[in-house]
């Protein structure tokens, strides 16, 4: 029994050290070390003291307070990055982290990553190498491209480009291609930063080649092509071809650039998908240089990729900014081992988990529902009724905006109308709150959870049976 008298209840929480002599903590020392768990075992009674001295004082016999210091140390061990189910639809998911990584890229990062490794040693001459070396010919050898350098992320590679090629001078940009790719990368912006400006050219919806003509002066640094990623202009519309652009910069003795944003680098349209143009088609359309990321349709991991003309890849090597932007070792021996993956065509289907997703057929995606839906009606009780639909899945990552991917999904309905609102967004919550978090969307009065990026059912079914409890949180 507790003393409801502050004083009393106070005297009665047990000391830190007294607490350290049972058998529970040097269990809890052998799990967290035993730092964490004296300043935990403080913090608790800490909290304890503060709690009587409100009045609220509780059970305080050493079992409890080892088991509330115990709580602690749990969550606290926990990252807070975690992997997590993406049935958002969206299949490359910039806030989920995009690209899931290949089988051979993590085999990859894990051999170069736990020793040392030449990532800038020339093993041959027995000297200082160039990071650059490891990736520059399986860059070529896929994109046509002469050289070729990686930085980390495509905004990286647009920023570096532009610093090194046009600072102090300026750069002509369609305004329907202006664009925001999310979070704070505008290419105003991104220009503005590399030391450039931006001339804007044409309107939002047309641009023609005499614009860009009309904007070429002795200012002018080079002309510059941006992919349209995440937005379609649709209607009447007019955007100058790469073959006119290029013919009006080697006019000129500009350099012209375009920046891809997502970058596959086989032909979509031989897995059924939608056309997306490729490094080494804008390239062989005129391109000097192309930009494109690592985690996007590429499948691999961040980083950002430039790619073309010889002379115009060294000198963005000089710039010293590079330095501020390169890649680790784990990200080059991913890349390499994507990279690799696209020597076979055949195969990427199966060993590229953003390809292999992107092209799922609907009817697997489907029959994946029909197993799944019986379970999860049974986990959720008379609350929620499970309907199989059909859906549509996104890229994702502004990669072909417009396109959409047949699909189907779980849809999870309230039963009652009243308070149906409140009832979907606690699901929604107790879903984002298993050990793997389950992320839907909540669409049209139903929880809606896209299949398409479902590959481990198991581990699905399995926490759910486990710990799934709609009605409460964390269990
Ligand atoms: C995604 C994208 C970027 C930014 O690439 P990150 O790899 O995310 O830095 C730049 N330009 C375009 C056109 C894009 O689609």
């Amino acid at each position: 029994m507790t003393d409801t008298k502050p004083d009393n209840a106070l005297r009665a929480l047990p000391s830190v050290d007294k607490l350290l002599g049972r058998a529970e903590a040097a269990f809890l020392i052998d799990g967290h070390g035993r730092r964490a768990v004296v300043d935990t075992l403080r913090a608790t009674l800490e909290t304890l003291r503060r709690d009587v001295l409100a009045g609220d004082a509780g059970d305080l016999s050493d079992e409890k307070v080892i088991a509330l210091a115990a709580d602690r140390l749990e969550a606290e061990a926990r990252s807070s990055l975690t992997p997590v189910f993406n049935l958002t639809g969206t299949v490359i998911h910039t806030n989920l982290g995009r690209a899931p990584m290949p089988a051979a890229a993590l085999a990859a990062i894990e051999r170069t990553a736990q020793s040392a490794a030449n990532v800038e040693y020339d093993l041959d001459r027995g000297k200082r190498g160039d990071r650059d070396d490891h990736l520059e010919n399986l860059i070529c050898r896929l994109t046509g491209a002469e050289a070729a350098t990686t930085v980390n992320n495509n905004a990286a590679a647009v920023l570096l480009v532009l610093n090194t090629l046009a600072q102090r001078k300026e750069v002509p940009v369609s305004r329907g291609e202006l664009i925001e790719i999310g979070g704070s990368f505008r290419i105003p912006d991104i220009m503005k930063r590399a030391g450039c400006k931006l001339v804007e050219v044409g309107t939002t919806n047309r641009t023609h080649l005499k614009d860009f003509a009309g904007a070429v002066s002795a200012r002018t640094a080079l002309l510059m092509k941006v992919h349209t990623s995440n937005y379609a202009v649709e209607g009447f519309t007019k955007a100058v071809p790469e073959e006119d652009m290029a013919a009006l910069a080697r006019e000129h003795g500009l350099p012209f650039i375009v920046d891809l944003g997502s970058g596959t680098l086989v032909d979509f349209r031989t897995y059924g998908l939608p056309y997306e143009p490729t490094p080494q088609d804008t390239l062989k359309q005129g391109a000097d240089l192309v930009t494109f990321s690592g985690d996007k349709l590429l499948g691999g991991p961040q980083a950002g990729i430039i790619a073309g003309r010889a002379d115009l890849v060294a000198k963005i090597k000089k710039n010293p900014m590079k330095r501020a932007l390169r890649n680790d070792k784990m990200i080059i021996a991913a890349l390499d081992a994507v990279l690799r993956l696209y020597l076979d065509p055949d195969r990427l289907c199966q060993r590229l988990p953003v390809l292999r997703l992107l092209t799922r057929p609907v009817d697997d995606i489907r029959d994946s529902a029909e197993r799944l839906a019986p379970a999860l009606q049974h986990h959720l009780g008379d609350a929620f009724t499970v309907a199989i639909e059909d859906c549509q899945s996104q890229i994702g990552s502004g990669s072909l905006p417009v396109e959409r991917l047949p699909s189907a999904a779980l849809a999870l309905t309230p039963t009652a109308k009243r308070g149906s609102g409140a009832a979907l967004k606690g699901l929604a919550v107790a879903f984002r709150q298993l050990p793997r978090p389950v992320i839907g969307r909540i669409h049209g009065g139903a929880f809606i959870l896209d299949l398409r990026c479902l590959e481990d059912e198991a581990a699905f079914l399995e926490q759910l049976q486990s710990c799934f409890d709609p009605k409460g949180p964390r269990p």
